[in-house]
């Protein structure tokens, strides 16, 4: 092991980023805000002894590029951004880590690829409600008129607050130039989620991330008097909500998914009146595409059948949905290699949250993310945290991956 990596000064690096951008409330670094830049500039400064190029691509994504004996390039990226009053390692672990691997490859004289440490653009979408901006850029899936007129809580438009960032929207999907090359693709994050905590593990590796299929599901009934209309005469459409909710969880245990009703509404909602009008809301998630498909259908045939048992009417609305994106199984075998070497032990598991992997993944570039433990799972959030020993841990597994992706890169050349 190379003794030039110094995971220590990655913590203390991410403790003077939180000093610097954020305060009792917790990380402030929003994209496109005064304090966002701050931080990136934070990162420009401990990278200028570096010998990197810097440069910030078309849809504000900010590349460090060190070069190599070869144009083919390994990425390891992350989101120096944050949502208001946010966590101070979501995101800027990833950077930061990223930064030390970059340091240690570059002490050892010219690498025999290019390496390239990326951080994206607005992540987190906190400002404008579109995550993954920078890196769906990347990956040609941003369509600028989409995001156009977004606007945020003061009402000023997406364009006009990127374009005061040096970024035109018209030129962001410029930003896929920097596929040509890239071999592969690292990511190291929080967990966010309390599955590696349960099982006393340091660190995971992350099979890929969750497909989602969201639908708003209306179930429409007869309001009635709730003291003159007998319970046999009864067409209440909270029933259907009431038996589909329990309907859904059976089949995310039976699927191996998750499925949750985050939102129910009602007409005419008052004491006093049997439910005319019920609208729920279901998020379902799965690794595996053809997975999903089934959750979904057999969502879709228990609104059906509660409905007819109800004697209400049923109807579906999609809200969004997004494919799966497995991760490249000889990089998800390097990951767990090189995190059984860091910490004696391993485990695989898939992200329920989405991150800018999916979208590099999305290109076809092999693609895979290590997951580091979050104390009470909690993230978003200013008491999100993880112990010091494990995040040193995962700039040691981060770096030993990045070591074994570039081996597999020079193997697979050609
Ligand atoms: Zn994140």
């Amino acid at each position: 092991m190379n003794t030039s990596l110094n995971p220590e000064r990655t913590v203390a690096e991410l403790k003077e980023l939180r000093a610097l951008t954020g305060n009792s409330d917790g990380a402030q670094r929003v994209a496109f805000t005064e304090t966002w830049t701050r931080a990136r500039q934070f990162l420009k400064d401990n990278a200028k002894d570096l010998p990197v190029t810097v440069e910030q691509d078309e849809a504000g994504n900010l590349w460090f590029t060190l070069r190599g004996a070869s144009e083919k390039s390994l990425l390891i990226g992350g989101h120096i951004d944050s949502v208001p009053n946010g966590g101070w390692l979501d995101g800027c672990l990833n950077v930061f880590a990223g930064l030390e691997v970059l340091r240690r490859i570059a002490s050892e004289g010219t690498p025999p690829i290019t390496i390239k440490l990326v951080d994206w653009c607005d992540e987190e979408g906190a400002r404008f409600g579109r995550s993954l901006f920078g890196s769906s850029a990347f990956s040609g899936a941003l369509v600028p008129d989409e995001v156009r007129n977004l606007t945020d809580k003061d009402g000023i438009k997406l364009a006009d607050a990127v374009a005061k960032h040096g970024i035109n929207l018209d030129r962001a999907l410029d930003a896929q130039k920097h596929q040509k090359n890239a071999a592969a693709y690292l990511e190291l994050h929080i967990e966010q989620g309390p599955v590696l905590e349960s099982m006393n593990l340091p660190m995971g590796a992350v099979l890929g991330t969750f497909g989602v299929e969201r639908h708003t599901i209306t179930f429409t009934g007869q309001a009635a008097h709730s003291g003159s209309t007998p319970m046999s005469h009864r067409r209440d459409a909270l029933g259907g909500v009431s038996k589909l909710h329990l309907a859904i969880r059976d089949i995310a245990v039976r699927h191996g998914g998750v499925c949750t009703v985050g939102k129910v509404t009602t007409q005419p909602g008052i004491v006093t009146a049997v439910v005319g009008e019920a609208t729920m809301t279901l998020d379902q998630r799965h690794l595996d595409a053809a997975t999903l498909a089934k959750m979904y259908a057999d969502a879709r045939d228990a609104s059906e059948r509660i409905a007819a048992e109800e004697k209400i009417k049923v109807e579906w609305k999609k809200l969004w949905q997004i494919q799966p994106f497995p991760f490249h199984p000889d990089l998800i075998d390097m990951a767990d290699r090189a995190i059984k070497e860091t910490c004696g032990v391993s485990h695989r598991l898939p992200s329920g949250p989405l991150h800018d992997a999916a979208e590099i993944c999305r290109t076809g570039i092999p693609t895979v993310m290590l997951f580091v433990q979050s104390l009470h799972g909690i993230s978003h959030n200013k008491i999100e945290d993880t112990k010091e020993e494990h995040l040193e841990m995962s700039v040691k597994a981060l770096d030993r991956l990045a070591t074994q992706t570039i081996e597999w890169i020079r193997s697979h050349a050609d």
